[in-house]
């Protein structure tokens, strides 16, 4: 909702257009929001190198008019930091900030676990925001409240926000009690992230050395599996751990999602590395 508020705020002239990752969250699992409430076309695009965005990906899909009526024109860019917790570099947004400044067009940054990024790459979130316009951060997740999220903007962008919310139907005056938790979480859950991303590297090592292959680099606390060539090893694996009490990610996008938290312990990385030993020996028999 934060998302779609921040790109309802942000258009102002249909038809136009937003350009974003091909596998950003605003275009794979927002239900088409922006075209219900923004009646805005989105421009998915694949980055050259395979996960983040960069200036060029972002000129390549622009569009600077409407080509004589055919086209809406872009006038907004929205980029996810982390993107399936991958961290999006800082020069990066920069360069896309200097090119949308010079189109006189708005970013926006889905940063839903810009958390993490901020806790690995040491880069403070200020510095990540002062690349964009607005900034959607989630309290749920990795942050561990039950339920939140922050949207930030000037002063002038907040309040219009706020009246569109109210349109959507998230005007409540009860919110105050879950701002409680997402304090909370700052100051006590988001120091905690840097080891909960160390777990998550250790993790992913040791299932590489075992054969697995990652689908992407683990920078924080999420490891995804390529799915071929070792299909049945991620199930076996995942029937392996259940009886243990450790559950396994969904399949995401063709590949075994498994994302860490605040509460999995290095005891839990073990018992998932040595069942996962068990199931490659068991396979290798097999063979
Ligand atoms: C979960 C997620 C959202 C939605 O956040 P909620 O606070 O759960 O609504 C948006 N973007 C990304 C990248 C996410 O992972």
């Amino acid at each position: 909702m934060s998302n779609q508020l921040a790109i309802r705020t942000h258009m102002r002239d249909p038809p136009e257009s937003i350009v974003c990752h091909a596998q950003s969250h605003i275009f794979q699992y927002e239900s088409g929001g922006a075209s219900l409430h923004s009646q805005a076309q989105m421009i998915p695009v694949r980055p050259r190198d395979g996960v983040n965005l960069t200036r060029s990906d972002i000129e390549r899909a622009f569009v600077g008019d409407t080509h004589g009526g055919h086209k809406a024109p872009t006038h907004l860019i929205s980029l996810e930091n982390t993107f399936s917790g991958v961290v999006m570099p800082i020069e990066d947004m920069q360069e896309i900030a200097a090119f949308a400044r010079e189109r006189h067009v708005a970013v926006h940054l889905d940063g839903a676990r810009l958390w993490d990024a901020a806790a690995v790459s040491g880069v403070e979130i200020r510095r990540y925001a002062d690349c964009v316009d607005s900034l959607n951060l989630c309290l749920s997740k990795g942050m561990g409240c039950p339920v939140g999220a922050l949207l930030v903007g000037s002063a002038e962008f907040i309040q219009k926000a706020r009246h569109f919310r109210k349109v959507f139907g998230g005007g409540w005056r009860q919110a105050g009690i879950l701002a409680a938790a997402g304090l909370f979480a700052i100051e006590h859950i988001w120091p905690t992230m840097e080891a909960t991303h160390r777990r998550a590297v250790r993790l992913a090592d040791g299932l590489v050395a075992l054969g697995f292959e990652l689908a992407l680099p683990v920078h924080t606390s999420m490891v995804l599996l390529r799915d071929p060539p070792a299909m049945r090893a991620q199930q076996a694996l995942i029937d392996a751990l259940r009886p243990k009490g450790v559950v396994l990610g969904n399949f995401y996008e063709g590949s075994l999602r498994i994302v860490l938290h605040h509460q999995i312990s290095d005891e839990c990385v073990d018992i998932v590395l040595e069942e996962a030993r068990k199931v490659i020996e068991l396979l290798g028999k097999e063979k």
